[in-house]
């Protein structure tokens, strides 16, 4: 039995698997608990749901991640929840104890009260989400193909999407192009280019987190790719055949959610106050109030620095799992405490299809093509770290310069969704 202190990470996303690492050189016993075996690449998720990688080329087994580091181990499962007095972890059939806890299980899609739209409105969180999303798209065209009654049809090639911020903007347009391009030629009764695809928001523009200037060239941008937008228009009600907005009823097979996000359960776990968006405020150096052993990071976590929020980014997560790492091997070598956390913006980046996106970085402001491809050094420096980054690049340039939709396939039961 080690006498170590025991560490325990729970989520093995940006947060908690930069924690896990940063912590390599730290006399202790790392655990790194995940619901899912792999660590995954949440900013090209989409590109997975529209058919343009396969999912092994953004999500890598978290095992062979830390492979070689000698004090970390892996579990595999669900946690339920956190003894915070009995100093251990929740899970189905059995606890797990620490010393130190590091939450980072991220967050997950928000209706808004409206749990019953979830099936017939997927949202873009993992890689199943991204496979079913996948599937009914590339459904859709298939069930036009075979269809007779042009109102079907129709109903069949419209697709519509829920939420104007930078997940929705990069479905809409990556969709756009898929029915315009990389379809045209594949189908024989039906014309794919016909297809309408529809991106709704509630609030008053696209892109909100951007300056105005860049939610304006978005939504001309999505218009040349012939993508209606509806903005200040919001969901009033959804089933299988469509969206309601007040008055107006659209008529569309396949509906997708962009709109909202909910932290994971992490202050139910805790017992300690959360915000509207189901965050856990924590204090400067990441602690939970009254706990100083407890670290909240990344989505989970509400961290304001100077009235400011930390925004839910990947970087953000990173980052604080970095700093995690330097509070507690300072206090683990009865060090001085580091300085609170402070977060180092790296920017706003969202792309539009396969040759624009905008980029707010606090130095410059972008847009355009030149936008598309530092939005394309971004990621793919985003991949660093990950197994096998040139060849995922690779496979993006590829798919980029032949309009190819290299993983256009149906998969999983025909019931399943
Ligand atoms: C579609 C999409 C696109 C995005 N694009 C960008 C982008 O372009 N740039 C950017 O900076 N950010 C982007 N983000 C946001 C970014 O991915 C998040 O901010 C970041 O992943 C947060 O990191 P995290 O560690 O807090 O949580 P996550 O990365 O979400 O990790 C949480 C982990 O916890 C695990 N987990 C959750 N609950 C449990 C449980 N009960 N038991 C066990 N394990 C659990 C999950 O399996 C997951 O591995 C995007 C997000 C999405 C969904």
């Amino acid at each position: 039995m080690s006498t170590r202190p025991r560490i325990v990470i729970l989520g093995a996303g940006f947060g908690g698997l930069f924690a896990a690492r940063a912590l390599a050189r730290v006399a202790a016993d790392v655990t790194l608990v995940d619901r899912h075996n792999y660590h995954l690449f949440q900013p090209l998720l989409y590109q997975v749901a529209t058919a343009g990688l396969p999912p092994s080329d953004i999500a890598w087994p978290i095992r062979s991640i830390l492979r070689r580091q000698r004090n970390a181990r892996v579990l595999l499962a669900e946690v339920t929840g956190i003894d915070a007095r009995g100093r251990s972890v929740e899970l189905h059939d059995r606890t797990i104890p620490f010393d130190y806890l590091v939450v980072a299980t991220g967050s997950t899609h928000s209706y808004f009260g409206h749990e019953e739209w979830q099936g017939i409105a997927p949202g873009l969180k993992s890689i199943d989400d991204a496979t079913l999303i996948r599937r009914r798209i590339l459904r859709a065209f298939e069930a036009a193909e075979i269809e007779d009654d042009p109102a079907a049809r129709e109903r069949l090639l419209r697709f519509v999407i829920v939420g104007g911020g930078p997940t929705g903007v990069e479905l809409a347009g990556t969709i756009a192009e898929l029915a315009q391009h990389t379809l045209a030629k594949d189908f024989r009764r039906i014309d794919p280019s016909v297809a309408k695809v529809t991106l709704i928001e509630a609030g008053p523009r696209l892109l909100a987190a951007f300056r105005e200037p860049q939610s304006a060239y978005a939504a001309r941008a999505l218009e040349r790719l012939g993508v209606e937008i509806r903005v200040g228009a919001a969901v009033t009600a959804c089933d299988e055949r469509g969206v309601v907005l007040g008055a107006e009823r659209i008529e569309a097979a396949t509906v997708l959610w962009a709109a909202g996000v909910t932290a994971s359960p992490v202050g139910r776990w805790l017992g300690v106050p959360i915000d509207g968006a189901g965050r856990v405020r924590v204090r400067a150096d990441l602690s939970i109030d009254g706990d100083p052993a407890i670290f909240v990071i990344g989505d989970a976590a509400l961290v304001e620095i100077g009235g400011k929020r930390v925004p839910g980014v990947a970087p953000a997560a990173k980052q604080m799992g970095r700093y995690v790492e330097s509070v507690i091997a300072a206090r683990l070598d009865g060090r001085a405490a580091p300085p609170p956390f402070a977060y180092r913006d790296a920017g706003n980046l969202a792309t539009i299809g396969r040759q624009r996106a905008v980029i707010e970085f606090p130095f410059l402001t972008l847009r355009g093509w030149l936008a598309w491809w530092i939005w394309g050094v971004a990621h793919i420096y985003f991949l660093v770290g990950v197994p096998s980054p040139v060849v995922v690049s690779l496979r993006w340039l590829w798919e980029y310069l032949t309009y190819g939709r290299g993983a256009r396939l149906i998969t999983g039961s025909e019931h399943a969704d």
